[in-house]
């Protein structure tokens, strides 16, 4: 699933191509995502041209003068930049069209989005966000100000989109693992440095996968490559019942929480 360092790392990629272009036209073949994609979406893009491209969460964000379109990948979602003569495959649902290119949007399980507002700074998916968990305003101060009486598990907690964005089930795990801190831990008992080893953590985890996925910007251009998700270097998500690599003495054992597969070491996060 496409999360925050993918999100960025399409952003990136996209931003040489895109900035200052004009969108010549929109092919919806289906408007049936997560939500539908509004009717007049076609009108408003129509001969416009891109003047930013911001990312807020996992909320990929493209400006035109009179307002903002909204992508999210959802659960299986990507964007490519493709010659417009690149064949169509089956879940290719959406072609913003550009001169030269054609920027496709394909989401086998429709869990994605693509969205108008006017007005993003008052817009009801993007106003209740919380803070990013890579601007400087995320500190240990902050998640421990906050963690104060909540009692719900700290994984959670950092998964929590009220309280910073953009923390999938993925790099939950890894930063827990990381900071050496049980993903059951309610969050109200950690202690104020527990929080500022796992804000280090989280900031670390995303840097370095956003930074692995430079190495894959090439695929933008690329029609029959698959979309630019890197592949991770994951030191507990999907390693069950394999031996922990730090301690390498315990097995990592899975749990569910909220439906969510959660592993862990049992020996370096001690509950
Ligand atoms: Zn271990």
């Amino acid at each position: 699933m496409p999360e925050l360092p993918e999100v960025e790392t399409t952003l990136q990629g996209l931003i040489p191509h895109l900035i200052g272009k004009r969108i010549d036209g929109m092919i919806v073949r289906q408007r049936q995502l997560r939500w539908l994609i509004p009717y007049d979406i076609e009108n408003k893009l129509n001969q416009a041209y891109i003047l930013k491209m911001h990312r807020r969460g996992k909320y990929l964000l493209i400006d035109v003068e009179s307002g903002t379109l909204i992508i999210h990948l959802g659960m299986s979602g990507s964007l490519r930049l493709l010659s417009h003569s690149s064949p169509l495959t089956k879940h290719d649902h959406v072609d913003i069209i550009f001169a030269t290119m054609t920027l496709r949007y394909t989401d086998p399980r429709r869990f994605g989005a693509i969205l108008w507002t006017d007005d993003a700074s008052d817009y009801s998916l993007l106003k209740n966000l919380g803070i990013e968990p890579l601007e400087n305003i995320f500190t240990g101060h902050y998640l421990f100000s906050r963690t104060q009486h909540r009692h719900v598990p700290i994984k959670s907690f950092i998964m929590d989109s009220k309280i910073v964005v953009g923390i999938g089930n993925i790099y939950a795990a890894e930063a827990l693992f990381l900071a050496g801190i049980h993903p059951l831990i309610p969050a109200s008992r950690l202690t104020e440095d527990q929080c500022y080893r796992l804000v280090k953590a989280i900031k670390q985890i995303l840097r370095r996968a956003i930074k692995k996925g430079g190495t894959t910007l090439k695929d933008f251009m690329n029609s029959d490559g698959k979309p630019g998700y890197f592949s991770q270097q994951l030191k507990v998500y999907g390693r069950a019942g394999l031996s922990c690599v730090q301690c390498g003495f315990a097995v990592l054992q899975a749990i569910k929480l909220a439906q969510r597969n959660t592993v862990f070491c049992p020996a370096c996060q001690l509950l």
